[in-house]
Parts: structure tokens; C-alpha cells; sequence
């Protein structure tokens, strides 16, 4: 297999085949992230592509989802991704879904007709780091997109039938502002229908503008308990039927529910949480993590 850089993927996607497409980011300027610092976004060849699915083929002739990496390889536009997209089907007929990370950005440079065929094409789960729906955090946070965005190009992926995931990250407002967010992303999410809602919490790594914003004094960081109440506030406000796990390591409590089925017991559960942990061992917990997940 052809994988060079660094290759990620979302924990829910670890029973799908991993297959490289692109490497890097095309935007690189989120200023929490340090991810794919100092690797340019790069296209695979077809011929590299090609060599890697008659690779999966051989050891796995049935696999019904594929998960491309690179942090945002729909950022190619259709006539660009649609030789790849097709190639997958030559080589794996079972393939029902391929899925990959996109950006509210990249869907900008898709059509509606254009969607429709890549979701015919097999196109189908889509995870958008959103982050957030309020424009104060996504400002902050130099997302590249404000709310509106985020409803104008998902209405596109609804109506075109592509699946999609949204990430929520708590603490990225900082400091007394995770309720304004967890209100406002609310909001702005439940007007869509994301499949399913994963939830990250911030930690700030140093090389990332973010950190070196909070050295100066200039973002301070929300304790944990304040990000727990954001999520008690976010789980609250969402009005839509769906799935939400916060339950990656960066959660210093893992918790998933299914919405509003779960509401009240996760923030119970929640509550509870609050009531007998304190601060400080939340924050050693914190300051463990090595890594974005
Ligand atoms: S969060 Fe995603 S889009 Fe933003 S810089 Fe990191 S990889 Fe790129």
C-alpha cells in the first residue's frame, strides 16, 4: 500500500479498508490543529491508486466501505475525483459506501448534479469537521467558513442523499463562552441532518497558533467542567433525531446517546460527572494527551 505522511482516520471508520488518495490538508490554517503541519496537500496517482485496490482486492474481494484518507480529498472537484471514485467499482463490487473527510469548503465547488452522481457513484459518508456553528467560534478557531456556509453546502449534501458527520469540539470558544457556542452550534446543526455527531474537546498542542494565542494571554482556555456543561447545553439544544458520541479520548468522560430518546440520561449522566470528579484531576487528564483524537 501506498501510504506516505500521516495517515488518519476517524475512529468510527476502523472496520473500513484504508485506502490513500490525497495526503495533507489544503488548508492547513485552523489554528488548533498541527495535524498535517508542513505536509502540502498532494493527489495520489491513479496508477498508485489502482496498485492499492487490487491490493485490498486480494485480501478482501468483499469489502462493502472504503475510507479515503488525507484530510480533505473531497476538495477535488468532480471531474478530478470521478476517475478515482469509478476505479473503486472496477476493482470492489461489493463497495457500498466510500467515505472520507471533506470540508464545508469543498463542497462550495460541487454542484447539486454533480453530488447526486458521486453519491450514485458510491460517494456516501462524508465527516466534516465543522467544529461549531457559532461565527465567533469559528472565527476564533480561523475555520475558513461561517454558519451559513455550513447550512448551504450540508442542504446540498441532503438534498443530493450523501451521508454526512459533523464534529463538535467543546472548549474551542474558551473561557465563558461555551455556553454562546453550544446554543448557537445547536442551532445551526439542527436545522441539518447529520447522520451521527462526534465530539472532540480542545487541547491546545504547542505548535499551534491557538497555543501560542493563550501564552499571551489572549485565549483562555475553559476549564473542564465548563466543557461539560457545554456539552450538557449542546445535548439539550439539539433538535434533531440523531446518534452523538463524545466518546474519543479527548472527552474526559466518554458518552454516547441517541438523541432525544437519551437526552435526559446523558445529562444526568453528565451531572453526575460534574458533581463528584474535581477540576483537577480532569486537568491531569488533560494534560496527558499527546495527540488530536
Ligand atoms: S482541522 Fe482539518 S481542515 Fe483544519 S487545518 Fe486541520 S486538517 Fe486542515
Amino acid at each position: 500500500m501506498h501510504f506516505t505522511g500521516r495517515t488518519w482516520r476517524p475512529n468510527y471508520e476502523a472496520n473500513s479498508c484504508i485506502i490513500q488518495m490525497t495526503s495533507g490538508c489544503t488548508y492547513q490554517k485552523c489554528h488548533f490543529c498541527n495535524l498535517y503541519k508542513d505536509e502540502p496537500f498532494a493527489l495520489s496517482s491513479l496508477a498508485e491508486f489502482e496498485e492499492d485496490l487490487n491490493e485490498i482486492k486480494s485480501y478482501q474481494p468483499n469489502a462493502k466501505r472504503i475510507f479515503i484518507t488525507g484530510a480533505n480529498p473531497f476538495a477535488l472537484n468532480y471531474e478530478r475525483l470521478k476517475p478515482y471514485i469509478l476505479t473503486v467499482r472496477d476493482y470492489l463490487i461489493k463497495c457500498q459506501a466510500i467515505a472520507m473527510f471533506a470540508r464545508i469548503q469543498d463542497i462550495k465547488n460541487k454542484e447539486i448534479w454533480q453530488l447526486r452522481k458521486l453519491r450514485a457513484m458510491g460517494v456516501n459518508g462524508l465527516s466534516i469537521g465543522t467544529e461549531s456553528g457559532d461565527d465567533d467560534t469559528l472565527l476564533l478557531a480561523n475555520k475558513g467558513y461561517t454558519s451559513q456556509d455550513i447550512l448551504e453546502q450540508c442542504r446540498k449534501l441532503d438534498e443530493a442523499g450523501i451521508e454526512y458527520y459533523f464534529v463538535y469540539m467543546t472548549g474551542l470558544a474558551g473561557k465563558g463562552a461555551g455556553y454562546r457556542n453550544a446554543i448557537n452550534s445547536a442551532k445551526i446543526f439542527s436545522q441539518l441532518n447529520p447522520y451521527f455527531i462526534s465530539v472532540d474537546s480542545l487541547t491546545l498542542f504547542s505548535d499551534t497558533k491557538l497555543y501560542d494565542k493563550a501564552k499571551r494571554g489572549e485565549f483562555i482556555p475553559a476549564g473542564e467542567k465548563e466543557r461539560i456543561r457545554e456539552l450538557q447545553t449542546f445535548i439539550q439544544n439539539l433538535r434533531i433525531r440523531t446518534h452523538l458520541f463524545a466518546n474519543s479520548k479527548s472527552n474526559f468522560y466518554p458518552i454516547a446517546a441517541y438523541l432525544p430518546k437519551e437526552r435526559n440520561s446523558a445529562i444526568r449522566e453528565l451531572q453526575y460527572v460534574i458533581d463528584t470528579v474535581d477540576e483537577q484531576e480532569m486537568n491531569a487528564y488533560r494534560n496527558s494527551l499527546q495527540s488530536l483524537e
